[in-house]
């Protein structure tokens, strides 16, 4: 679509927040680049699910973000477990097969797709020159007359733009750039890693039978849990075991670290077959991903000015609700709503769209990196009250699930305009 507005916009990283927010943008007539470090979009190979609310999100920010979702999503493969999100099994205790805790479904069920087929989809839906590769952020400098900002990247190249997005993940520079020596620019280790694999489904259903190779389960267990969902429309079985350490994690500069099927095993030492038997089906070296958030430190705001930050680098989460990758989306369909509303036109308008997206986002972003956590423990029975009582767990997974999953996103966006436009009012400010 052609530009409706005077100004621009540079996105810093083109994960799922910087895609799904540059392509509602464009579509809504914003001017708008995406700077990714990496030589091109990629991810890695991994699955990641959604619920309601980011399935709502994504129709937000374009019918095409959704369409290309449906395209390529997978759910549990028995139409009985439809609308199932998990089966929760006792990973642990049972020797044999029959595991069976209790079930959470949802309107959606188990919707997970392949990360980077989701992006490729997505990057069919911007134009070529919406996106520069090998950028990878440096510093910026502000224009003290016109506001604008150059910004400058390793590769000794410079951009301008009248506003800063930071799209870049849970080890955003954008965060460190604007925050410093704030501790909110380093996220800690939640002292949980996870062994990731990928698993062809006929070997899935030789190791844990068809009914949970071919529909999502997490198994529980102490101070360890692993999930699984089919994807590749149910030629592959996702698998993500976590385990919590006491250790520290040894560098922080990587996520990841280099292991062994062996390490996985002696991980989950003494858990049932069903998670035993799955980590067999693992390579036998394979990467360890620790899990960051941003839990200790919340940032404690998600802009200053003309400077903004959305998904993982404004809350970063532990994976645990499944839930980080649809609020990146939920801050994408609200952001691109405020700046695209007619009266946002100068600077000025820029940094209180801006505000107003923080005033609305904040609260629950936050939310989301401390419930998860939270979760995450309870999945081990060591959540605090919860313990080992699978009634309690079920019931603080009940709960939580509906607050993200029971909101109301285009409220969210219309209540979000509407602040702005109380605050814009009809003062036209200095124009671009
Ligand atoms: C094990 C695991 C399982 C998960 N499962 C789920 C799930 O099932 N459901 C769910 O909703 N969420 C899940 N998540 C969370 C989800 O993956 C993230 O919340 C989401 O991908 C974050 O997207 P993002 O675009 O904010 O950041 P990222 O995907 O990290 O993208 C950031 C981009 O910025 C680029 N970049 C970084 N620094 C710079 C720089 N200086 N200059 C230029 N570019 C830069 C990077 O190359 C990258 O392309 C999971 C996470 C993990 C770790």
């Amino acid at each position: 679509m052609a530009p409706k507005k005077g100004f621009e916009v540079a996105i810093i990283g083109g994960g799922i927040a910087g895609l799904t927010l540059a392509i509602a943008l464009h579509h809504r007539g914003v001017k708008v680049v995406i700077y990714e470090q990496a030589a091109h979009f990629a991810e890695i190979g991994a699955g990641v699910s959604f619920t309601p609310n980011a399935v709502a999100a994504m129709q937000h920010c374009h019918p095409e973000v959704h369409a290309a979702f449906e395209k390529i999503r997978t759910g549990n493969l028995w139409p009985s477990k439809k609308n199932v999100w998990f089966d929760y099994h006792d990973g642990y205790h049972a020797k044999k097969h029959e595991t069976f805790a209790f079930s959470i479904t949802s309107s959606l069920g188990q919707a997970g797709v392949h990360r980077a087929r989701y992006l490729d989809e997505l990057v069919k839906l911007l134009p070529g020159e919406c996106a520069r590769f090998g950028k990878r952020l440096e510093g910026w400098e502000r224009n003290a007359r016109t506001g604008r900002w150059r910004v400058r990247f390793e590769d000794g190249s410079e951009a301008t733009a009248d506003a800063i997005i930071g799209c870049d993940g849970i080890k955003s520079k954008v965060r460190q750039l604007l925050y410093g020596d704030h501790p909110c620019s380093h996220p800690t280790f939640t002292h949980k890693y996870a062994y990731r694999a990928l698993a062809t489904m006929d070997d899935a259903i030789k190791a844990v039978g068809e009914e949970k190779a071919k529909n999502s389960c997490m198994h529980m267990g102490p101070g360890g849990h692993m999930l699984t969902f089919p994807v590749n429309h149910g030629q592959t079985l996702n698998i993500v075991a976590f385990h919590t350490t006491q250790s520290d994690w040894p560098d922080y500069n990587k996520l990841t670290r280099p292991a062994t099927r062996e390490d996985a095993l002696r991980d989950f030492a003494n858990y049932g077959p069903d998670v035993t038997n799955l980590l067999k089906l693992c390579q036998p070296s394979l990467d360890v991903w620790a899990i960051f958030h941003l839990g200790d430190h919340p940032v404690p705001e998600y802009a200053k000015g003309s400077i903004c930050l959305v998904g993982d680098a404004a809350h970063a989460t532990s994976p645990h609700h499944g839930a980080g990758a649809g609020f990146c989306i939920e801050d994408s369909a609200v952001l691109s709503d405020l700046l695209a509303d007619e009266r946002v036109r100068t600077q000025s308008d820029i940094e209180t769209a801006f505000a107003v997206y923080d005033s609305v986002r904040r609260e629950r972003g936050n939310w989301l990196v401390q419930s998860s956590q939270h979760i995450g423990n309870c999945y081990e029975w060591i959540g605090e009250g919860v313990g080992e009582d699978f009634g309690r767990v079920e019931r603080e997974i009940r709960t939580r699930n509906g607050v993200i999953a029971d909101v109301d996103v285009e409220g969210m966006c219309r209540e979000a305009v509407g602040v702005l436009r109380g605050r814009l009012g009809g003062d036209e400010g200095a124009r671009l």
